[in-house]
């Protein structure tokens, strides 16, 4: 009661909102959501003491002024020695030194620092702040009392080289991961990057600048270095590497975090995420495409011949036709695919009530024959066709239509198919016989024989739906996809899915599914609440959503659409300069990529308050709204004209980082288990991301082609660094389109590193359903995660292309995950150190999702694995 309260409550507010609206065009200008409160649920507050501050995982070490002295980040000092500033004038080069940083001012969310150093005739006077997720921002000066001009000034940062293994940078480039992998043994330098990130695979810092203003030279191809010295890996920010007189201070704004940023409770595997939204999944029966396919060459003569069946539909042939779609009540039951764009279907139309034969050429129908029928759901049929002379149609035996059609069906087989069923096919299909004459008569019994004509005959009892095959009496053997069913005791074959009809949304919940996002389609104006034409289909599938227990997030994203009401007025203030982009979609709009400095960070926040308010959603998929990317736009203070005359861009690192924040809280604040579900694909600038609960990365590889094999597109070292999630301290999940691997193959690379693939499509979500159950029952968040990169002593694996990571439960038994990741078929062995993993002396290997015994001598298993594949195996 009190929910229906509160929700007619909103909806009322809602309404004075739109009226006010109309009064004022733009009330979400200046919106306060999110912006409280200052301490973000779920993160413990910021601890500071001295020249010490603690944040959640990390420690920070303010001792010798300005800049860090010390980082423990996951109990390791990863630091080789303090930060260095290091000025060359006049006077030779010099350490810039200071005392121990003094705390100006302390609030649970953050702490202010204040520090100066100084040397010869240089100083430094620096504020830095540091947030509870440990972004350090220091924004400092560098002076000359006497209007010194100074050759060099350089930031070095000295890691210890085992926790400087990988190497990320942005921005990176769509179409490869080359800007995140091992760091190279030689090294690496490049002109301003505006962040750099350098760790292992439990931890890392992160440097960062929005821009490159005040470096000198501008576009000095060397001004960030990363050098190997012994045990130490020196990063170094090349600010001034020209003369360059410091009669006016140089002001200048340095992001430092470490990572992880926080430590997660949940991940991807409790999330279960999918794509599947859209309205009316709650109402729209589900029904996947279930078809039985076989070679046409040898099973069916196309010059003359009869095709026949015995057919009971499951679907009420009688109900009333709707206007609208109504070919989606259309039932296929057999189509010949052949080549030369020749296709022969025969179905059960809508609009007959009854079968209907076509020959379709290209978009030419030169045979479309139909009639109808009085037939009720359950009812056992004879329905026939026959070709040479003429064209027939027949039902339980009588002649139904004839066309004086003569000659073959098409001109050529090939590499045609037979196809049974299809996207819409409610049909058990007790006999299928094809003979090479055209039969006249068809006599009643139930069970076709075998004569000189038949082609093909099938009884359908020898179907393995293990593995997907069917051998008929006479003919060569078919296929099966899923959803194809045995039934009548393995005597007829069912060509949709078996049982009650279920809807979509029943379906996904099925299936395990926790969390669906609907895509931009949720709205008609791209990034843009327009709820109105479609609020009550919204409050629809969410009340649906909420009764099966699972969470909707509604997409937001980067840019702001030219059918938008806000356009006219705001696109010049408020789209990224240079404008890029330009997205098209339905309905008819193009979309450009804003910039969050701008004020359409409040219109987003307020739309997010909105939708949640209004329509109970459970957070957000956000599609690159986290990303920092380059921007001109001068009218809300992106870009800065340089000494040389151009203008040059903003990363608005710290503006996105505030508008994450903000969407962190207004979601949280409603909805402590909320979702803020990041797509940042080549972007992982951390202090952007660090209020994400987890990201989904991989589009960038989604347009390389195939040729290129999925490891070379993305090596494991990128993986480790980018697409992994843990040293982060965010939840990771891969994307993936079916390129440049298929979404099993994207799997045998991700499962390794306890990262899921999102299952788009529902074939993918289906596998995907069946990892989760896998360690559901399994236990996995009981056991410890032993990765193939630090398991040595649990583990060996062979050929080198095995790699093997643990889901460790000792004496409950251990989860493997075997990937053979090269590019050809191995016997894979599998050796275990049973007594270091706890494990009992008699056990069992089980690949899981086949539910198959292994071969298995008590600890070795030997596996016969195809190239980039998976399995998930249980030893217990
Ligand atoms: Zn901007």
């Amino acid at each position: 009661m009190l929910r229906r309260f509160s929700f007619l409550f909103l909806v009322s507010w809602y309404i004075f909102a739109v009226v006010f609206a109309q009064a004022a065009p733009t009330p979400w200008l200046g919106s306060p959501e999110g912006l409280q409160p200052a301490l973000p649920l779920g993160w413990p507050p910021v601890n500071a003491e001295g020249a010490h501050v603690q944040v959640v995982a990390r420690e920070y070490r303010f001792d010798n002024g300005p800049f860090l002295s010390g980082i423990v980040a996951k109990e390791a000092e990863i630091l080789a020695g303090p930060i260095e500033a290091i000025v060359s004038s006049a006077e030779g080069e010099q350490k810039l030194v200071g005392a121990p940083a003094q705390i100006k001012s302390t609030s649970p969310a953050k702490v202010t620092l204040h520090a100066n150093a100084a040397a010869g005739p240089v100083a430094i006077d620096s504020a830095s702040t540091v947030e509870l997720d440990g972004m350090i921002r220091t924004d400092f000066t560098l002076a000359s009392p006497t209007g010194a001009t100074i050759d060099n000034f350089t930031l070095r940062i000295p890691l210890r080289a085992q926790y400087a293994k990988y190497l990320y940078h942005y921005p990176g480039q769509w179409g490869s991961v080359r800007n995140a992998g091992a760091l190279p043994a030689q090294g690496w330098s490049h002109a301003f990057k505006p962040f750099v990130w350098l760790g292992d695979e439990t931890r890392g810092l992160g440097w960062f600048a929005e821009s490159d203003q005040n470096w000198t030279p501008l576009d000095n191809p060397q001004a960030i270095t990363i050098t190997r010295h012994g045990n130490i890996v020196m990063l170094e920010l090349h600010v001034i590497a020209a003369p360059r007189s410091l009669r006016q201070p140089l002001r200048f704004t340095f992001g430092f975090q470490a990572t992880p940023v926080k430590a997660p409770t949940r991940d991807v595997w409790d999330y279960r995420i999918c794509h599947e939204g859209n309205y009316g999944i709650e109402t729209t029966l589900y029904r996947p495409p279930a078809r039985v396919m076989y070679p046409a060459a040898g099973n069916i003569d196309l010059r003359q011949g009869t095709v026949e069946m015995w057919i009971r539909p499951t679907f009420d042939p009688n109900l009333p036709v709707p206007h609208g779609d109504r070919g989606l009540l259309n039932q296929e039951l057999f189509s010949l695919q052949l080549p030369h764009n020749y296709t022969i279907g025969y179905y059960w139309n809508v609009d007959d009530h009854g079968m209907r034969l076509y020959i379709q050429h290209r978009s030419q129908y030169p045979v479309l024959i139909g009639e109808r029928s009085f037939w009720r759901k359950g009812d056992a049929h004879h329905v026939a066709f026959t070709w040479g002379k003429e064209l027939c149609l027949y039902v339980d035996g009588k002649p139904a239509v004839r066309v004086p059609y003569q000659g073959p069906l098409a001109p050529a087989l090939d590499k045609g198919n037979i196809m049974l069923g299809g996207t819409h096919a409610q049909f058990i299909i007790e006999e299928l016989r094809i003979s090479s004459v055209q039969r006249t008569s068809f006599p009643p019994t139930r069970q076709f024989a075998r004569d000189k004509y038949t082609l093909l005959l099938d009884h359908f009892n020898q179907v393995n739906t293990k593995v997907r095959t069917i051998q008929p009496i006479k003919g060569r053997p078919g296929r099966l996809s899923a959803h194809v069913a045995a039934v009548d005791n393995g005597q007829s074959l069912q060509l949709s899915r078996p049982g009650p009809d279920v809807t979509y949304l029943d379906r996904l919940a099925e299936l395990g599914v926790r969390t669906i996002v609907f895509h931009e389609q949720w709205s008609d104006i791209q990034n843009f609440p327009d709820f109105k034409k479609h609020g009550q289909q919204l409050q629809s599938l969410v009340t649906a959503c909420h009764e099966r227990g699972m969470k909707l997030l509604l997409y937001f994203g980067y840019e702001m659409s030219n059918t938008a009401p806000t356009y006219k007025d705001f696109a010049d203030e408020c789209l990224v300069a240079p404008r890029t982009g330009g997205y098209t979609r339905k309905p008819d709009q193009t979309a450009y990529p804003v910039c969050y400095r701008s004020h359409w960070q409040d219109f987003l926040a307020q739309s997010i308050a909105q939708m949640m308010d209004i329509y109970d959603i459970d957070g957000v998929y956000l599609d690159g709204t986290a990303n920092p990317g380059a921007c001109t736009n001068g009218r809300h203070g992106c870009g800065y004209e340089s000494i040389n005359g151009d203008r040059r861009p903003t990363y608005p690192i710290f503006a996105v980082r505030r508008l994450m924040q903000r969407i962190y809280n207004i979601v949280t604040t409603r909805k402590p288990d909320g979702l803020v579900n990041v797509h940042q694909s080549t972007v992982m600038t951390i202090p952007t991301l660090a209020f994400a609960t987890s990201y989904w990365d991989g589009e960038q590889l989604g347009s390389v082609s195939r040729v290129m094999g999925a490891l070379e597109s993305l090596p494991l070292d990128s993986f480790r660094t980018e697409f992994m999630g843990r040293q982060w301290g965010i939840p990771a999940e891969l994307l993936c389109y079916g390129q440049p691997y298929t979404y099993p193959q994207a799997l045998a690379i991700s499962l390794p590193h306890d990262v899921l693939v999102r299952g788009t499509g529902w074939d993918n979500l289906e596998l995907e359903s069946s990892l989760w159950r896998a360690m559901d029952s399994f236990g996995r968040q009981e056991a410890k995660w032993q990765p193939y990169w630090a398991n040595a002593d649990l583990v060996q694996a062979t050929p080198a292309s095995i790699k093997v990571s643990l889901y460790n439960r000792g004496a409950k038994g251990v989860m493997l995950v075997v990937s053979n990741l090269g590019n050809s078929a191995v016997e894979a062995a599998v050796t275990l150190n049973t007594k270091a993993l706890g494990l009992p002396n008699k056990t069992m290997a089980t690949d899981v999702l086949s539910g198959k015994s292994l071969f298995w001598t008590g600890n070795k298993l030997h596996i016969q694995m195809e190239p980039l594949t998976f399995r998930l195996v249980l030893v217990k």
